[in-house]
C-alpha cells in the first residue's frame, strides 16, 4: 500500500519522529561532545532536522562495543543469525513506506525509486539469511596419505563500514547482511548528507534481534577524524568502503599500517554500445534505467554512450524525446521521475561539465526543460558531437546527462569502453549471440549488462575491478569477503 500524495505534516511528523542520534552498545546516545551537525532536503535546501556528530570518543566507544560483542555474536547458531536477518528482512518490506519516505527527503530521489532501494537492500537480508547456514569448508587427505587436511571459515571480525548517500540504505545493506550473517560485527558511517534513513535501517535491526554491540551506527559531519581513530586499532579486522575512487585510494594508504582486509566498491564510468544490430527501442529504454536511476547519481549509471553509425540518429532522437519529456521535482510529488543532485557542489560539477563539453564544440540534441531554481535541480541532457577530450567522457557526470559518441566497428566501440582507469559495469544491445559472449568478454568491467539497464540484484556479485575496486557485495561470493580461510592440518 503506498501512502501518496503525501503531505507536508505527514513529512514533518516522519522526521520529528525519526532516531538523529548515534548507536552505541545497544543504546542511542548524544555524542560525546554533544555536538550536531544539520541535514538538507536537496529539493529546496532547506535543513530537516540536525543529527547527532560523532567524533572521535564516540568512535573508540563503537569499536569498543562491536570489539565486546565479536566472541558472543561469532558464537550465536548460524541458525539463530539466519533467522534475526529473516526478521530484519520482513521489518524492513513492512516499513518500506517510511524508509522510502526518508530516502526521499534527505537524498532528493522519487519514491518511487527510493521504494525500489528499500526492496533491493531488503533483499540483501533475505539472502545472507539463506547464506547465513551454508558456510562451509573442506576435509581431504593429504596427497602422502598421512596427513588430513580441515579447511574452515571463521568470521574476520569487528568491520567498519563507510557508505555513501547515493543509496542511503542499499549501500548499507549490502554490507550489513554478509558481515551479520559470517558472525561479524560492525561499526556503520553513513554519509553526512543522509544518514537518517541508515539510523531508521538500524532502529528495525534493533528491532528485529541484532544484538547490543553487533551494530553500531555513527553519523558524522567530519569523517576523516572518526575513521582516523579507529583505523590503526588492532581490534579492526576489516573496512568495507563505497564511495568515490579517490577516499577510497586513501582508506587503502590508510588502512595498510592494520592490514585491514579491504572491500572497495568505488567510481564508475560506464560505458553503453548500442550495435547496428540492437533493438533500437529496447535499447533506449534500458538506456532510460541505466542513465537516470537517481538522476545519474549512480556508480552503476551510463556515463557514455557508444552508437553504431548506422542507428545512431534512431537512438540519439528517441533517448533524447524521452529525456526530455521526463518530469523533474521534488521527489514526493506524484509522477516525478527525476529528483535533485545530492547538493550545489554537485550540480556545480554536472553544470561545470556540460559547459566543458559544449565549449569544445558539443550541441544538445533537444532543448532542455525549465527546472526549479529553488534546490539543486538540472535538467535531462543528450549531448552529440562531443569532442574526445571532453571531460564528461572521462570523468563520472554523476547527473542526467548522456554523451552520444557514434562508432563504426566494433573493435573502435571496445576499445572506447575500455579506455578508461575505472572498470564496474559496462552495457551493450546486440541481438546476435556470438557477438555478444565476445563483447561481454572483452570488457573491462566486473560486471555486464547484456540487453538491459540494470544488473544489481542480491542473488549476483556486484563490484568492479581496475580503479573500480575489488571486493563482492551479494551472490555466493558475498559473504567470503567477512570469512577468514583457516587450515588445520592432522597428523593421524
Ligand atoms: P565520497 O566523497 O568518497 O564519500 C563516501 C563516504 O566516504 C561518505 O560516507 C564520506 O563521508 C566518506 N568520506 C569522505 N572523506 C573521507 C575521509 N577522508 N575519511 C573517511 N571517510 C571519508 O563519495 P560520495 O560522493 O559520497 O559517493 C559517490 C561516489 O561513490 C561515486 O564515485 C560513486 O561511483 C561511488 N559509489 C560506488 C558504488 C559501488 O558499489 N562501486 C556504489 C555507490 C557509489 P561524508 O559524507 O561525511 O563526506
Amino acid at each position: 500500500m503506498t501512502r501518496t500524495p503525501l503531505n507536508p505534516e505527514q513529512e514533518s511528523q516522519l522526521i520529528a519522529e525519526s532516531k538523529k542520534l548515534l548507536l552505541i552498545a545497544g543504546e542511542w546516545s548524544k555524542s560525546a561532545d554533544g555536538k550536531t551537525f544539520p541535514v538538507e532536503d536537496p529539493s529546496t535546501g532547506d535543513e530537516l532536522c540536525r543529527v547527532s556528530d560523532a567524533g572521535p570518543r564516540d568512535a573508540r566507544h563503537a569499536l569498543d562495543s562491536a570489539s565486546a560483542a565479536q566472541a558472543g555474536w561469532a558464537a550465536v547458531a548460524p541458525r539463530e543469525r539466519a533467522e534475526i536477518l529473516r526478521k530484519a528482512y520482513e521489518l524492513i518490506v513492512a516499513h518500506q513506506e517510511d524508509l522510502a519516505l526518508l530516502i526521499t527527503l534527505e537524498n532528493g530521489k522519487p519514491l518511487a525509486e527510493a521504494r525500489g532501494e528499500v526492496l533491493y537492500g531488503a533483499d540483501f537480508f533475505r539472502w545472507f539469511s539463506e547464506e547465513a547456514v551454508r558456510i562451509d569448508g573442506r576435509y581431504n587427505t593429504a596427497p602422502n596419505g598421512q596427513g588430513r587436511y580441515i579447511v574452515l571459515k571463521q568470521p574476520v571480525g569487528p568491520c567498519l563500514f563507510i557508505t555513501p548517500w547515493n543509496f542511503p540504505i542499499a549501500m548499507g545493506c549490502r554490507k550489513i547482511a554478509p558481515a551479520a550473517a559470517a558472525g561479524c560485527t560492525m561499526v556503520v558511517k553513513p554519509a553526512e548528507q543522509t544518514p537518517i534513513s541508515m539510523l531508521a535501517l538500524a532502529d528495525l535491526l534493533t528491532e528485529a534481534g541484532f544484538p547490543a554491540g553487533v551494530l553500531n551506527v555513527l553519523p558524522t559531519s567530519n569523517p576523516g577524524p572518526v575513521v582516523d581513530a579507529i583505523i590503526d586499532d588492532p581490534r579492526l579486522r576489516k573496512l568495507s568502503f563505497t564511495g568515490s575512487t579517490e577516499v577510497g585510494k586513501d582508506l587503502f594508504r590508510k588502512s595498510a599500517g592494520n592490514l585491514l582486509k579491504l572491500s572497495m566498491e568505488l567510481g564508475g564510468n560506464a560505458p553503453f554500445i548500442v550495435f547496428d544490430d540492437a533493438d533500437i527501442e529496447q535499447a533506449v529504454a534500458g538506456a532510460i534505467i541505466a542513465k537516470m536511476r537517481n538522476a545519474g547519481q549512480a556508480c552503476v549509471a551510463a556515463n557514455r554512450f557508444y552508437v553504431h553509425e548506422s542507428v545512431a540518429e534512431r537512438f540519439i532522437s528517441g533517448l533524447s524525446d524521452q529525456m526530455s519529456k521526463m518530469r523533474v521535482g521534488r521527489g514526493t510529488q506524484r509522477g516525478v521521475q527525476v529528483g535533485p543532485l545530492i547538493d550545489a557542489s554537485g550540480q556545480r560539477k554536472v553544470n561545470d561539465l556540460v559547459a566543458d563539453a559544449i565549449q569544445r564544440g558539443a550541441r544538445t540534441a533537444a532543448a532542455p526543460a525549465q527546472v526549479a531554481d529553488r534546490g539543486y535541480f538540472t535538467p535531462p541532457v543528450v549531448l552529440i558531437d562531443l569532442a574526445p577530450d571532453s571531460r564528461l567522457l572521462h570523468e563520472e557526470i554523476f547527473g542526467p546527462v548522456a554523451p552520444v559518441v557514434i562508432f563504426k566497428t566494433d573493435e573502435e566501440a571496445i576499445t572506447s569502453a575500455n579506455n578508461t582507469p575505472n572498470g564496474l559495469v559496462s552495457y551493450f544491445y546486440s541481438q546476435n549471440l556470438s557477438r555478444c559472449i565476445k563483447t561481454a568478454e572483452a570488457l573491462e568491467a566486473g560486471m555486464v549488462g547484456v540487453n538491459r539497464g540494470f544488473v544489481s540484484d542480491a542473488s549476483a556479485p556486484f563490484g568492479g575491478i581496475k580503479h573500480s575496486g575489488f571486493g563482492r557485495e551479494g551472490g555466493r561470493e558475498g559473504i567470503e569477503d567477512y570469512l577468514e580461510v583457516k587450515y588445520v592440518a592432522l597428523s593421524i
